[in-house]
């Protein structure tokens, strides 16, 4: 008999939590173990958690971490691959990586979460638009299945099951190990170009015309704006720092961080403070101290990519309730009245957005993935109950009326019909599951409450 830990889980949102039977296996003969008893009818694979919804959740089923399958496999220094347990971070990768010149080639805006997890999720980063996702630089997975087995899937090898799997939010298998190519590295810098613009066209004709001159490209929107201010930004761009672009002090070490202070968000942290007063405050702030010209800045990686990893647990800021982000993307044909009816609902609800962030995204991946070509805006708003589901709801027609989608890593508020009209590739995935995983033993709170499973209904 497998010992389980009864334990109430969320993901990072603190929003749709649930009871799920906590399994802890610390080998790959473990893992295998615990799905083989049959204790449970269904098990999900769990990382650190960092999805914001219910998709590494399982209501009173399985709910097998992988923290402790985190060892390093293989380096080939000559040509950057990494072969490594799915439980490893990305924060220890670039712990161990960067100082030998190495680097993530597609990075969340987090480094806490597993490498499993970003594969089953197909993470996209700042440089989606020139890179694609996570998946373009994985060069295989071992997978253990619902039968048992232990196999192999690649472009070559299995190329549906890789394509099912990448982005297929631990419904095909646990992933076991990951084979991806990391990024030469010459600094551990990114030179960064802050540039304030006046309204949403700017912002998409900026991004459109010069994102092909930075590797890293985000825009953050002062989501509080309206009228002719919509949409006006502040664009991030950045691309690796060579030695040359170093100050001297920077160039004394050029491949270490000087480590940053974390603190941490207490759990009794009062949710007034972020209301919509001071986040107005925020973004008027944020917005204005930079003035019409472009700011040019060097600075560390983790500062760029990371800059809320500094605050440990900043979940928590939205209180008890909890808080959802909301991610979307539009085709490019129809992004710009797309964002304008967004961002205008968005205002006219009144609520206090704390992040707002657009990108534009390159070429779609695998069949379940996210992104797709055109644009996607991410924000974050604080569980608001009722009033706010039903503008959810609206918003889900509104991105499947403009042939777009939500991202599922995200998402804990889709319902089935909706998942189904935003991802047309569903279909050609759940062949794959029935032929993998008839019995869906591979299941979460997302997957039942979307209905992903192998036999339609
Ligand atoms: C602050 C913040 C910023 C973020 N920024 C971005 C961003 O820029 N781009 C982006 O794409 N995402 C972003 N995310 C989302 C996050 O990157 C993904 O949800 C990530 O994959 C979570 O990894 P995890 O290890 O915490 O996985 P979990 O949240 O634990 O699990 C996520 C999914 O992966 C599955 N899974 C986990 N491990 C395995 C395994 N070994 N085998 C099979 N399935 C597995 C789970 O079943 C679940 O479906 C962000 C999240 C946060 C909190």
């Amino acid at each position: 008999m497998d010992k389980f830990v009864d334990k109430e889980l969320s993901g990072w949102g603190c929003f749709r939590g649930s009871r799920g039977h906590i399994y802890r296996p610390e080998t790959v003969s473990a893992i295998a173990a615990v799905l083989q008893s049959r204790q449970e009818t269904s098990y999900i694979g769990r990382g650190l958690g960092r999805s914001y919804g219910d998709a590494a959740l399982n209501r009173d089923r399985g709910v097998v971490l992988t923290q402790r399958i985190n060892r390093f496999l293989s380096f080939e220094q000559d040509t950057g691959v990494l072969s490594c347990e799915a439980g490893v971070t990305l924060e220890e990768i670039l712990k161990v990586f960067v100082p030998r010149g190495w680097f993530l080639p597609v990075t969340p805006g987090t480094k806490f979460v597993t490498i499993g997890g970003a594969v089953a999720c197909d993470v996209h980063g700042k440089n989606h638009h020139q890179d694609g996702s996570l998946s373009n630089f994985v060069l295989d997975l071992e997978l253990l299945l619902a039968n048992g087995q232990q196999t192999r899937v690649s472009r070559d090898e299995n190329p549906d099951l890789f394509w099912a799997t990448v982005g297929g939010m631990g419904l095909t298998g646990m992933i076991l190990s990951v084979s991806l190519k990391l990024r030469p590295l010459e600094t551990a810098f990114i030179s960064v170009q802050y540039q304030r613009t006046p309204d949403l066209d700017e912002t998409m004709r900026l991004l459109e015309e010069e994102d092909q001159d930075y590797t890293y490209s985000v825009a953050w929107v002062d989501g509080l704006a309206g009228g002719r201010s919509l949409g006006r930004s502040v664009l991030i761009r950045g691309n690796h720092a060579v030695v040359d672009d170093l100050s001297r002090e920077q160039a004394t070490q050029p491949l270490e961080l000087v480590p940053r202070l974390s603190l941490t968000v207490p759990p009794q942290f009062p949710d007034l403070v972020l209301n919509r007063f001071s986040m107005r405050a925020f973004n008027s702030l944020y917005y204005r101290r930079l003035g019409q010209k472009p700011v040019n800045r060097v600075i560390d990686y983790d500062r760029f990519f990371y800059p809320l990893d500094s605050l440990r647990k900043w979940n928590r800021m939205y209180g008890k309730r909890g808080f959802i982000q909301y991610q979307c993307v539009f085709p490019p044909e129809t992004s710009r009245a797309a964002l304008v009816e967004v961002l205008s609902r968005l205002r006219q609800a009144k609520l206090p957005l704390f992040l707002v962030v657009l990108k534009r995204f390159g070429a779609e991946t695998g069949s379940l993935s996210f992104p797709m070509s055109g644009y996607t805006l991410a924000l974050d708003m604080p569980m608001l109950g009722g009033q706010l589901l039903s503008l959810l709801q609206e918003l889900d027609q509104w991105v499947i009326d403009q042939g777009g989608r939500v991202y599922l890593a995200k998402d804990a508020c889709l319902s089935a019909e909706a998942f189904r009209a935003m991802y047309p590739r569903f279909r050609q995935w759940q062949r794959i599951k029935t032929e993998v995983d008839p019995q869906n033993l591979f299941s979460s709170d997302l997957s039942r409450r979307l209905r992903i499973t192998g036999v339609e209904d």
